[in-house]
């Protein structure tokens, strides 16, 4: 039976709407003290859990999150990690998919939850989605079963479903239900009652948590569209610093014939730039081979990014090329799911 007793909760507010308020000269939204806002949340009182809150010194929006604030993230769940039960990260919606990826890969062996939540609407609007979200994320971290917790895996909580971190993207700027996981399905749904799907829950050895904090970033995201031109891709693969590509090919990762594109990447894997490939359809699988129009990625030694999101693919190239994996397995361990992220 799933309980929750009493659990430890540290809330780790990072910035994003939920704890926004408007500058009065511009009107615009801008990250605030969110402890101070906790204070006027009744609710939380009534939660069956002891809740502390730490927050970003500065808190930001998250179009200004990078590898610096992931670090810190996981260095404020690292240092808490032996105190508290479960983490939620409080996180603007932007970038949310990208951080609960990247913090996904530096995470290694988690055994506790750590909940992505936000809102669409700030804590202190009256018709905000801020107070279901960060409630019920609270809940789901707190959910324990024989003492132990039931999540033990990077989450996101948005409008009544809980989903893995890893493989969620955000598809809308308007709806409350602003995150899909297009090719794993969701791990709790939030109605009467919180219904856990335990099926689907990332099952990880016991072993003590190993924090990993080196990205590299010298990496690219690459959309083709028709009509890309040789002088584009060119000047993109010529950097001379660059160590990594996600490429955002057609359905089930086709990609245009021309000699000048084949050549082009193949050039810059045999200079020992790391190309993953995977689709831009919002659900579904790389599968070179498939079509004439991926043979030619499959041989020249594109890895396949399968049915990845283009969020975790990033986070995940530059997580593996910051552990410095030699170039015979780089493209056997990208291929290989390590938290869940692919099939
Ligand atoms: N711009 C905000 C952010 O990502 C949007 C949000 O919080 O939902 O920080």
């Amino acid at each position: 039976m799933i309980t929750s007793a009493k659990p430890n909760i540290l809330l780790i507010y990072t910035g994003g709407t939920i704890g926004m308020v408007k500058d009065t000269e511009t009107g615009a939204l801008k990250a605030f003290n969110f402890s101070k806002i906790l204070k006027n949340i009744p609710e939380l009182k009534l939660l069956d859990c002891t809740i502390a809150t730490i927050s970003f010194e500065v808190p930001i929006d998250s179009s200004n999150m990078n590898v610096d604030g992931w670090i810190k993230m996981a260095e404020i769940i690292a240092s808490n990690y032996n105190d508290y039960d479960g983490f939620v990260v409080l996180h603007g919606s932007d970038t949310m998919s990208y951080s609960a990826s990247a913090l996904s890969f530096m995470l290694e062996n988690l055994g506790k939850p750590v909940v992505f939540t936000g809102s669409q609407l700030p804590i202190g609007d009256l018709r905000t989605d801020a107070k279901e979200n960060l409630i019920t994320a609270i809940q789901v971290a707190a959910l324990q079963e024989n003492g132990m917790p039931v999540i033990t895996e990077v989450c996101l909580y948005f409008e009544y479903k809980l989903y893995r971190g890893n493989r969620t993207t955000k598809i809308s700027a308007e709806h409350f239900n602003a995150f899909v996981s297009p090719n794993f399905p969701f791990l709790v749904e939030s109605g009467v009652h919180l219904k856990v799907r335990e099926e689907y829950l990332l099952k990880q050895p016991v072993q003590p948590l190993k924090v990993h904090t080196h990205f590299e970033t010298n990496v690219a995201i690459v959309k083709i569209f028709p009509g890309i031109s040789e002088s584009v891709i060119s000047a993109i693969f010529s950097i001379p610093t660059l160590k990594g590509v996600v490429i955002e090919t057609y359905g089930s990762g086709n990609a245009p014939t021309q000699d000048w594109f084949i050549a082009q990447l193949e050039v810059a894997i045999q200079r020992g730039i790391q190309i993953v490939n995977v689709t831009q359809c919002s659900g579904g699988s790389v599968s070179m081979g498939t079509y004439e129009a991926s043979s030619q990625l499959k041989q020249i030694g594109i890895i396949s990014g399968k049915d990845i999101t283009t969020e975790a693919a990033i986070t995940k190239l530059m997580y593996l090329l910051g552990q410095n994996i030699g170039n015979s397995v780089f493209k056997t361990i990208f291929e290989t799911p390590i938290r869940g992220e692919m099939e």
